[in-house]
């Protein structure tokens, strides 16, 4: 098997594997320097550089990129946050202060129970805390129940405003709403648009 030049170390050592019990099953590795990404082989697009189509979409723990294996070339996609979830302290508050069902066995609470009948309690309830895992989880309510796709919509106004202002608060959330392993955008939640807009603009920002 034909060793690739490692995007990391610049060395010839670099080389796949195939297991299907990952997901995604197809991974990378340097022998020289340890490096390691896996690929997602449902993406091969044609390099803009070398015009040969061998650029792979490659992620490690801290980004996603195109890597052409032929000119070496790599684009980045994004960078991918710390992962953030939501407390239990943050859940037994949220669910007393709106009076919601909070069982053990509910696994997304914060988006079964999240309601748009509500959405300007969660803003009031948002500026009135001083807790960012409150804040945390209140952000993934109101985005749930947003469901829009229009920049001058009033509510994602707002919601955006709190975004920016806490950036690094509800990075991972951002993230999640980008869906960027799926290029077909009509796919994606409706609101993907405005978050891949609202992430490029930040994610700058915020290195
Ligand atoms: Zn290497
Ligand atoms: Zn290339």
């Amino acid at each position: 098997m034909a060793l690739q030049i490692c995007p990391n170390c610049q060395q010839q050592d670099f080389t796949w594997s195939f297991d299907e019990e990952n997901i995604p099953p197809t991974s990378w590795h340097c022998s020289n320097c340890g490096y390691t990404a896996c690929e997602d082989e449902s993406f091969e697009r044609l390099c803009a550089t070398c015009n040969i189509k061998s650029e792979s979409r490659l992620a490690d723990d801290k980004k996603i990129y195109w890597w052409c294996s032929t000119c070496n070339t790599i684009t980045i996609i994004s960078k991918i946050p710390n992962y953030r979830y939501p407390t239990r302290a943050a859940i037994d508050f949220l669910a007393a202060e709106f009076n919601y069902r909070n069982e053990p066995h509910m696994q997304d609470w914060e988006y079964e129970v999240a309601s748009a009948e509500d959405l300007d309690k969660y803003f009031a309830v948002y500026s009135r805390v001083n807790d960012d895992d409150i804040r945390f989880t209140l952000m993934m309510m109101i985005i749930e129940v947003l469901g829009t796709n229009d920049e001058t919509n009033k509510d994602w106004l707002r919601a955006k405003q709190l975004l920016i202002e806490n950036f690094s608060l509800h990075e991972y959330t951002v993230f999640y709403w980008c869906i960027f392993d799926n290029e077909h955008i009509e796919d994606c939640f409706y609101i993907t648009p405005l978050m891949r807009k609202l992430w490029q603009e930040q994610a700058e920002k915020h290195p």
